[in-house]
């Protein structure tokens, strides 16, 4: 009978040190667990998460690795979704509009006119950044 498995692999952090199944502390890094039956997010040394799942530490981490890319990325795509429904977004982009429309051929005055929604726009960016810790949206 195959053993039903009561962790899953959620991904893998080296900013904790302490494994919550053993108790062991000053760990180089461990993989970050999700309880199945609580939904509870727990922290493994890679000792332990392999007697937890039953896997092998490198499958863990392939598998910890390509957990935490697609959780990247939602978080980044809600990041962006949040920063472009700002005024600070909508107002540059009508800015840039309106640059292109009447200051075409002179780089000067697109820099003066432009220049306060871009410092507007490249704050809220980086408190949304900081806000779903990403980078470069
Ligand atoms: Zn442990």
């Amino acid at each position: 009978m195959e053993k039903e498995l009561k962790y899953e692999i959620f991904g893998w952090t080296d900013e904790i040190h302490d494994c919550d199944f053993c108790g062991k502390s000053e760990l180089k890094s461990v993989a970050i667990m999700k309880n199945i039956e609580t939904g509870e997010i727990l922290y493994f040394g890679c000792d332990c998460a392999r007697k937890a799942t039953g896997i092998s530490t490198s499958e863990i981490k392939k598998e910890a690795k390509n957990k935490q890319k697609i959780l990247n990325k939602e978080r980044f795509n809600l990041a962006k979704n949040e920063l472009m429904q700002t005024t600070e977004y909508i107002e540059k982009y009508n800015a840039i509009e309106y640059v292109d429309k009447y200051f075409r051929h002179s780089i000067k005055e697109r820099l003066i006119y432009l220049k306060p929604f871009l410092i507007k726009y490249a704050e809220k960016k980086a408190e949304i950044e900081s806000k779903y810790n990403v980078e470069y949206l």
